[in-house]
């Protein structure tokens, strides 16, 4: 299966799918990963403001992904809306040359401005050619439609939080989902639902077979 990964910021796949990432990597999909924003403009004034970059690109290579595996975009966070038609024409032509059977994105009841976007223009993309799912970031939800999971081993969870390590930018500003006690806590609770010793959630959004 091709299985094309949308992240608005770096990091944000990892923490709604970082388990299904690591499950469907294992199994031997195919996968395509674009970020859209590197987010220079949130970090401490101390930090490179290509420090997300940099530990995404850490995040690849853990993975074993390689170079034509994933696509980083600099468009300015928290302004992905200015361009929304630049975004929907570069999905467009990944549509056309990647192919997806799948695509994982933000929910479309993400509550942040930047995954609105992304989400919105992947729906407008891909609608017509690929499943679509949703990932679960808790704290940017009013609602969460459980109607999907992902049912993961230890391991999964393991790599999921290993990937999230990488990111010591988010620790050092002290983001509380950055803890093994929520990365652990969630995929537990995942698992209970679907009998499962962990798990991941998504929101069916389309599903074509
Ligand atoms: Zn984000």
């Amino acid at each position: 299966m091709k299985i094309l990964i949308l992240s608005p910021h770096t990091d944000d796949a990892e923490l709604g799918s970082g388990g299904t990432i690591a499950k469907m990597i294992s199994e031997g999909h195919e996968i395509l990963w674009v970020v859209f924003s590197i987010a220079g403009d949130s970090l401490p004034q101390d930090l490179p403001k290509d420090t997300l970059k940099r530990e995404f690109l850490e995040v690849a290579e853990h993975l074993g992904i390689h170079e034509n595996g994933y696509r980083i975009y600099d468009f300015r966070v928290r302004h992905l809306d200015e361009k929304r038609q630049e975004i929907l024409e570069d999905l467009v032509k990944i549509r056309q040359s990647f192919r997806p059977d799948l695509v994982i994105m933000p929910s479309l009841n993400d509550r942040h401005q930047d995954h609105q976007v992304v989400s919105n223009e992947a729906v407008r993309a891909f609608k017509m050619q690929s499943s679509i799912i949703g990932y679960e970031l808790p704290w940017n939800h009013i609602t969460f439609d459980t109607s999907m999971f992902v049912r993961l081993d230890k391991s999964h969870i393991e790599t999921k939080f290993n990937l999230l390590s990488h990111y010591r930018s988010q620790f050092q500003v002290g983001r509380g989902y950055f803890s093994s006690e929520y990365v652990y806590g969630l995929a537990k609770v995942r698992g209970t639902q679907c009998n499962s010793a962990y798990a991941e959630a998504f929101e069916v959004v389309r599903w074509i077979i």
